[in-house]
């Protein structure tokens, strides 16, 4: 058993309106009542988080926003700072997840600095990393994850690096109902905390890892029981409160 509390985040991408936000926080809250031990998240889109935070206090769910930019302020259209994001009492934030990384060409060199920007800012960031089905029919998961983790990580100090969760999401298992065998997942946690382990023994021995893709109220359990698995981050399944407490029930 890890002294490490999984944490179990859903990751809504674009999806729900505050009003449909709401909704769900009503819905999940008795459900999620008593789960102890269990660190519980949401990722609205920026519109709801300030509703989400409201409604959120005082339970056991925190909010994270599913992005930010890495300047404090400036000339960036559409962007919102790290500082914004903990104004309004977020907990953290996800950073460099694939769809960024693929549709908005989110780059290493820009988490590189957007991960000290959410530490610093007292956010806790969730960094994203992961191969594609390419990579890893040609045999390049460990090289993939050994550049973005090395990367992403580069500007973030020894006695922060527990401080950020690390999602492990092979891009191949996002939204595509194929899911990483429990051999997969393990294999792939295990090396992104030897990642970390090459920094810091102590690191490695507290951060957590997260696995994403297709995580689901039916294969939830035997994921989060890996030795080196902490938890997931939950796209589509995170969108409705009862397959999303189901998969928090899992994590106990
Ligand atoms: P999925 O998404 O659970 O719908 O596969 C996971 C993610 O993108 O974080």
């Amino acid at each position: 058993m890890s002294q490490r509390t999984p944490l179990i985040a859903g990751n809504w991408k674009l999806n729900k309106t505050i009003a449909e936000a709401e909704e769900f926080i009503q819905a999940l809250l008795p459900r999620v009542f008593a789960a102890d031990g269990v660190d519980i998240g949401i990722c609205p889109p920026f519109t709801s988080l300030q509703a989400m935070v409201d409604s959120a206090r005082g339970s056991a769910v925190r909010v994270y926003a599913q992005n930010m930019h890495q300047a404090e302020s400036g000339a960036y259209t559409g962007e919102v700072s790290a500082a914004m994001l903990s104004e309004l009492e977020v907990q953290g934030v996800v950073l460099g997840h694939s769809e960024r990384r693929e549709y908005f060409g989110e780059t290493d060199k820009a988490l590189a600095l957007k991960v000290p920007a959410a530490l610093e800012a007292g956010l806790e960031p969730i960094l994203c990393v992961g191969e594609t089905e390419e990579e890893r029919e040609r045999g390049d998961t460990e090289r993939k994850l050994r550049h973005q983790i090395q990367e992403d990580l580069a500007k973030v100090p020894e006695d922060q690096l527990a401080q950020v969760v690390i999602a492990y999401e092979p891009i191949w298992a996002i939204g595509t109902g194929l899911t990483a065998t429990p051999e997969q997942a393990q294999e792939a946690c295990a090396f992104v905390r030897a990642l970390v382990a090459q920094r810091s023994e102590e690191a490695a021995a507290q951060v957590r890892v997260l696995y994403g893709g297709s995580m689901k109220p039916d294969n939830a359990a035997e994921l989060i029981a890996l030795p080196d698995v902490d938890g997931g981050l939950v796209g589509g399944a995170s969108l409705d409160p009862e397959s999303f407490a189901a998969i928090v029930e899992a994590a106990k």
